[in-house]
């Protein structure tokens, strides 16, 4: 018999705490997890999953729209944001009763409460003021927003945390950033109906994406009517009777409902007794692992967010997937970090797995790039401008597909099958030799033929 209480202690019951708490809780280890806020942690509570759910509220406009073209009259549709928040209130309730019932299957100890660690084997519960021994922690904190504390009025704006809960739509939106967040978060006001502007400090938002998808995109956002300021950042916030107006650095100033900062966001390592113990911290006040995920305290082990490796949640999971069975399940393994898609959900959305067209030709100096432009079928009829982008990069050496990126509706279901090919090592021969499936977007994937080459690049 163990001298301890617990075999792992989990701080943080989000994606990465409970999948390593269910599998470890699996292997035969008796687990505790330890949760301050709801159980499901930033993705299912207040980040992927209500996120996607405003998307999908958001576009429907779009379908009202173009349903005329297909034949369709419909009366002037209307939109109840307090409908929408109900809903997607109830469904995260749902989701967070089916996460607990998995931990409550699982047998892992469930403590409602804040904890920190008080030596190598030992965790304290701040309300109940409680220690617990366990022979392994393993810190799954998350992060949370960044805000400019330094700029008068911040405490007039929000974050994606309040975003979920406003008590109404917001008429003007303001949104600080030019990220994942700041650009899911304008189309999906925008579809709603709100008025939107993005001020983005840099030249073009979605840094570290594809040149071709960034530009096409912000075309697009700005076809549609969302107002992108570059180069400028707030200088100052002021509350007015009819709302807000904020300051930007070229001496402007915005009105707006809400202001929402989404300026990327920070680890929840501090506070946590690490540094006291000798857990590594780097530049970001992210937790220093290994690959295996272990701090510099051998029984202490840290996954997601609050190790600022890549915060996805898919990433989280499988890091608490990799700790478990290493640690519990006597089957070692450890994540591997290349090709991993993402997605932004703007409308249209952004799916990407691989090398952007930049880090290739960094990377491997000489590559081939295929790319094609056109209106998807449906927006034809719809009588929409809007134009679909694929574009593959590929190795020229090798002849293997480095990169996929797909600006257009359903480019995250597009690019997540994609992403099996460029894992594997697919090659263009084998994107040819597939055949296209029609009619759909997706075929030109396997379609395309010509080499696209830069100005002033010679045929070969
Ligand atoms: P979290 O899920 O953040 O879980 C950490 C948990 O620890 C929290 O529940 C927190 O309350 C708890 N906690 C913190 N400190 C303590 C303590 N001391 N004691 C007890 N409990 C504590 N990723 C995607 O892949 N796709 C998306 O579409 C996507 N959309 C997003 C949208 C938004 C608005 C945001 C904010 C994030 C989004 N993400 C998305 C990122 C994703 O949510 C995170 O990468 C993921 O949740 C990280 O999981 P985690 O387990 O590391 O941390
Ligand atoms: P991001 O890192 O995606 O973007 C942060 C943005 O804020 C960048 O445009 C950055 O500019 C800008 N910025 C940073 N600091 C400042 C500052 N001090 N003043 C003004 N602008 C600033 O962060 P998000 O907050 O959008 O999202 C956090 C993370 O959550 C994402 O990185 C991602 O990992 C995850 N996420 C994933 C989603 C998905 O998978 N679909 C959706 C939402 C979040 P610059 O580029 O110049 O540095």
């Amino acid at each position: 018999m163990s001298d301890f209480e617990y075999d792992l202690f989990v701080i943080g019951a989000g994606s990465g705490g409970v999948r390593a708490a269910r599998i470890a809780s699996s292997h035969g280890a008796r687990v505790a997890i330890a949760e301050e806020d709801r159980i499901g942690g930033t993705c299912v509570i207040r980040g992927c999953v209500p996120k996607k759910l405003l998307v999908y509220a958001s576009r429907f406009s779009d379908e009202f729209r173009d349903a005329e073209g297909f034949g369709w009259t419909l009366p002037e549709p209307k939109f109840d944001w307090a409908s929408l928040i109900a809903a997607k209130d109830s469904e995260i309730s749902r989701l967070e009763t089916a996460y607990r019932s998995t931990l409550d299957k699982y047998k892992v100890s469930i403590f409602p409460e804040r904890a920190m660690c008080l030596s190598p084997n030992e965790v304290r519960l701040a309300a109940s003021g409680r220690t617990i021994s366990a022979k392994t922690i393993l810190i799954a904190t998350g992060g949370h927003p960044n805000v400019d504390r330094k700029l008068p009025g911040i405490e007039h704006a929000i974050t994606s945390n309040e975003v979920f809960h406003l008590s109404e739509l917001p008429r003007r939106i303001v949104i600080a950033g030019g990220g994942y967040i700041a650009t899911e978060f304008a189309s999906v006001f925008h579809g709603l109906g709100s008025e939107v502007t993005l001020i983005y400090r840099g030249e073009k938002i979605l840094r570290g994406f594809d040149d071709d998808l960034r530009d096409g995109l912000i075309a697009t956002m700005r076809g549609r009517g969302i107002r992108i300021i570059n180069g400028q950042v707030f200088t100052k916030i002021e509350k007015t009777p009819s709302g807000l107006l904020g300051t930007i650095s070229g001496g402007d100033t915005l009105e707006a409902d809400q202001i929402l900062f989404a300026i990327g966001r920070s680890p929840n390592a501090r506070g946590l007794g690490l540094e006291a113990l000798g857990v590594g911290m780097d530049a970001t006040g992210a937790i220093v692992v290994d690959n295996a995920s272990q701090t510099a305290v051998p029984s202490i082990y840290a996954v997601g967010d609050v190790t600022n490796r890549v915060n996805l949640t898919p990433v989280a999971i499988r890091e608490g997937q990799a700790f478990a069975d290493t640690v519990f399940g006597n089957k070692p393994w450890q994540v591997d970090y290349t090709t991993i898609p993402t997605a932004v959900f703007t409308t249209p959305e952004i799916g990407t797995v691989g090398f952007t067209e930049h880090e290739a030709r960094a990377q491997y100096g000489n590559v081939d790039i295929y790319k094609g432009s056109f209106r998807p079928m449906k927006a034809i009829l719809a009588g929409r401008d809007e134009r679909m982008l694929m574009k593959l990069v590929v190795e020229a050496a090798t002849d293997r597909v480095v990169g996929v990126h797909v600006l257009g509706p359903d480019a995250a279901e597009i690019v997540q099958t994609a992403a099996i090919a460029v894992r594997m090592g697919a090659k263009k021969a084998d994107f040819d030799q597939t055949m296209a499936l029609h009619p759909s977007a997706a075929e030109e994937l396997v379609t395309l033929r010509e080499k696209w080459l830069a100005p002033g690049e010679a045929a070969a």
